[in-house]
């Protein structure tokens, strides 16, 4: 995943003639930390586990990204998502740098008491390298408000109150109203001005979902109370389909009762790979990473992909879906509802003020149409698509940060 999200990099490093120097700083982590997690778990075994945490650069701000607790998470996978909470940040242009991290574990396994200690041991070990103004986690694949709850329960033991270290706490614990909808909300707010800028509503759109967890899940809410069709959703138990449009209200409530789509009976069911290529005006992948590839991108039918998720597209897939014309909202524009509220909490905290939801999402609003609208200024100035184009805005922001810290001259990123 690392050379994926590095080739879009220079893709737009290219276009700016960045030199090799520039490139190799603003590509390298600043940090990379792993720590070892024994525990003795509640069924009496011995469990051993990974924990990351890769910190990418602070250039506009302490650093900000997920946990993701997940079997295959790896030093690569984090630092190619801690270089990808760079450029989303920047390209929302709220005050963060980027990093991610996270453990190597299966919390669908793990009883709440072992998920509980092994956080907290991640946290034990982290202490010194995270905090409200050096290093903020987050939610991400896997990790929900409760473990951001265990984690600024366990900082604080060490640091004394400390409710800013961590955002995507729970509402009781000092967390942010439209926190857990927000990534979808941001998925849904990009859609809307893409749209817009084709003369389109949502009325007129059919949408096909792959996951329907916390992104996923809210996206196909928002989208269809603004009056679109979602068609298809698949996730990792199977697919659903209705083409009249699914009960997206029902879907949830079966979805938290069954734990997945599979055997809803307001659709008829498919094998969940098929989504990709679904017969839907728009496809929204909001589950993990390299989804659509060169294997499967010639087939995909829709005119639009909004990327929920991070790095769905392998670069061999994006030139494929770019030469068929079909529109690619790149993951650091379209899922950055998420850490722009997550900016909004954090701000809460540190005011030891509480905003009502009204102006949360009047502020996310905000902040996604000027940055949809900052990404297509520089598709049009450099004709590039939107993907390069939000690099090329996230990489100037940042570079230009980084070297108004110096005595260098920052007029290269121009
Ligand atoms: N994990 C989310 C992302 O990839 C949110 C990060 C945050 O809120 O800091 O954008």
């Amino acid at each position: 995943m690392l050379s994926d999200t590095h080739f879009y990099f220079n893709k737009a490093a290219d276009i700016l003639g960045l030199p090799q120097i520039i490139r190799k700083i603003l590509l390298t982590p600043q940090r990379s930390v792993k720590v070892e997690i024994a525990i003795e778990s509640c069924a009496g075994e011995l469990m051993y586990y990974t924990g990351y945490r890769v910190q990418h650069n602070n250039a506009r701000g302490p650093m900000k990204g997920g946990l993701r607790f997940h079997p295959e998470m790896n030093e690569d996978h984090a630092s190619a998502l801690a270089g990808l909470m760079t450029w989303k940040t920047a390209v929302v242009d709220i005050p963060f740098g980027g990093a991610k991290g996270g453990i190597d574990c299966d919390p669908k396994t793990m009883s709440d008491k072992d998920l509980s200690l092994v956080t907290r041991l991640f946290v034990a070990q982290m202490k010194d390298v995270i905090g409200p103004t050096i290093d903020i986690p987050a939610p991400d694949v896997n990790t929900n408000a409760k473990v951001m709850g265990w984690i600024m329960d366990e900082y604080s033991k060490f640091e004394g109150f400390s409710p800013a270290v961590v955002t995507g706490k729970p509402l009781h614990l000092f967390g942010s109203e439209g926190r857990e909808e927000a990534t979808g909300r941001g998925v849904m707010l990009t859609l809307r001005e893409a749209l817009k800028d084709q003369g389109k509503t949502f009325s007129e759109i059919t949408v096909a979902i792959q996951g329907f967890g916390n992104v996923g899940s809210h996206a196909a809410r928002l989208i269809a109370e603004h009056g679109a069709c979602i068609v298809a959703v698949a996730d990792h138990t199977g697919g659903v389909s209705n083409p009249d449009g699914l009960d997206v209200v029902a879907l949830n409530e079966w979805v938290s009762e069954k734990g997945g789509v599979s055997g809803f009976v307001g659709g008829m069911a498919f094998e969940g790979s098929e989504i990709i290529t679904w017969d839907a005006d728009v496809l929204i992948p909001a589950a993990l990473q390299d989804v659509i590839t060169e294997e499967n991108a010639h087939d995909v039918k829709a005119k639009i992909v909004v990327e929920a998720a991070n790095a769905p597209t392998t670069p061999s897939a994006d030139a494929i879906l770019l030469e068929r014309g079909i529109l690619v909202l790149p993951d650091i524009l379209a899922n950055a509802g998420g850490v722009t509220v997550s900016y909004f909490e954090w701000t809460q905290n540190i005011q030891q003020f509480r905003w009502v939801l009204d102006r949360i999402n009047d502020e996310l609003e905000k902040v996604m149409s000027k940055a949809y609208r900052s990404v297509c200024d520089v598709a049009e100035e450099k004709k590039v698509d939107l993907r390069t184009a939000a690099f090329i805005l996230a990489i100037r922001r940042v570079g230009q940060a980084a070297l108004a810290r110096t005595h260098l001259d920052g007029s290269i990123f121009m």
